[in-house]
């Protein structure tokens, strides 16, 4: 099997390492702001866990290995401009948005919504980089050239669809996974939920039609916001994601194990996945080993400092019936401060 290098050395690519050591497939993770080369060999695979990476003679290097794969994909969906133009090119439903140029003066602000988000097209992440904007302020110079607008959805809840394709075109995808964002970041996720499944042939129709326009083979991501029953995109990610963090716990193969899969061209086949997850962020908090006492507990702690707010690790719960996974998510919030449990609430909600 190829060594597969990876472009960034974050919790992402920390992760398709773990995954790839039980079949033996190496994983090098790569710091691409870094210059100095890595050794690469000729018939390596290189594929990426972050959008955006300086320009540095490592970056170029991995970058111009003929190895690197969805090179367009990449391009494309790292600038929210051609990110949204692709997806209104291929008629999948976005918000109402505009590019922010100076011929787009408020009033053609306005013609999008009365109250709109504003996006930096790139290098945004976590909520970073967007501003809210109501009919009547004034647009900033500083957004000109740097950012669309987007019309502010007054969605019922966020989903997203992680899915692979391979290289013989095949694609397959886990069922939809249902997030809960506070202030631009992912707090939790549950995966596995039947009152989803009405909407899992449009996700997959559109996720599909995206990948083989990009002809991408890999993981990616498309998260949705979900209003009157019917799917918006809100943004794409081609790389294993955070709302796929459950797949560890509750699918056979994980997201990552199923993108060393697809960029190797193993076999794929639909996931199968075992009742309901929940995953819970850690941000900007350490974790404790109490809850290991926690039956169905996993805990993935990244090994990065703690600043606030920073996704540091994850908690998987997962359980083979839904009694004892609602037992579990109990257990562990009376584990927590007040402050920390309600996310894990939010869970236990939804798959009452
Ligand atoms: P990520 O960390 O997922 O890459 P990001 O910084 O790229 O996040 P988005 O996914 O665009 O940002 O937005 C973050 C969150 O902000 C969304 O999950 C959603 O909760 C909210 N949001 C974004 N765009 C809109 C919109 N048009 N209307 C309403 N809410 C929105
Ligand atoms: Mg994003
Ligand atoms: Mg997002």
């Amino acid at each position: 099997l190829p060594r597969i290098a990876i472009i960034g050395n974050g919790q992402l690519g920390r992760m398709l390492k773990q995954a790839g050591a039980p079949m033996g497939i190496e994983v090098l993770p790569c710091d691409p702001s870094l210059d100095e080369p890595v050794e690469l060999k000729p018939d390596d695979v290189i594929t990426v866990e972050q959008e955006l990476w300086p320009d540095t003679p490592r970056s170029r290097q991995l970058t111009a290995h003929p190895g690197f794969l969805n090179a367009r994909a990449t391009q494309l969906i790292r600038d929210r401009l051609s990110e949204k133009s692709l997806l209104d090119h291929l008629k999948v439903g976005t918000a109402p948005w505009c590019n922010v140029t100076p011929d787009h003066t408020t009033e053609h602000l306005a013609l999008v919504g009365d109250k709109l988000v504003i996006k930096r097209r790139q290098g945004g992440y976590d909520g970073r980089g967007q501003w809210r904007w109501k009919q009547g302020e004034p647009a900033l110079d500083e957004w000109l050239g740097e950012c669309i607008a987007e019309k502010m959805i007054p969605f019922d809840e966020e989903v997203s669809l992680v899915g692979a394709r391979g290289h013989d075109g095949k694609c397959v995808f886990y069922p939809l996974t249902l997030n809960l964002h506070q202030q631009g970041i992912l707090h939790a996720s549950v995966g596995g939920l039947k009152r989803l499944q009405p909407l899992q042939a449009q996700a997959e129709e559109w996720l599909t039609r995206i990948m083989v326009e990009l002809d991408y083979v890999g993981v990616m991501a498309m998260e949705c916001f979900v209003v009157d029953g019917t799917l918006l995109v809100n943004e794409l990610a081609p790389r294993v994601h955070n709302s796929g963090h459950w797949t560890q716990a509750g699918a056979n193969p994980s997201q990552f194990q199923l993108h060393l899969r697809a960029v190797t061209d193993l076999p794929l086949f639909t996931p199968a996945v075992d009742g309901l997850s929940v995953m819970w962020n850690l941000l900007g908090r350490d974790w404790s080993t109490d809850w290991l006492a926690v039956p169905g507990c996993d805990v993935h702690w990244y090994e990065k400092d703690i600043r606030p707010g920073r996704k540091v690790g994850h908690v998987n719960l997962h359980r083979g019936a839904v009694a004892d996974l609602q037992a579990s998510i109990t257990q562990l919030a009376a584990l927590l401060p007040e402050d920390d449990r309600s996310p894990l609430h939010w869970a236990l909600h939804e798959i009452q």
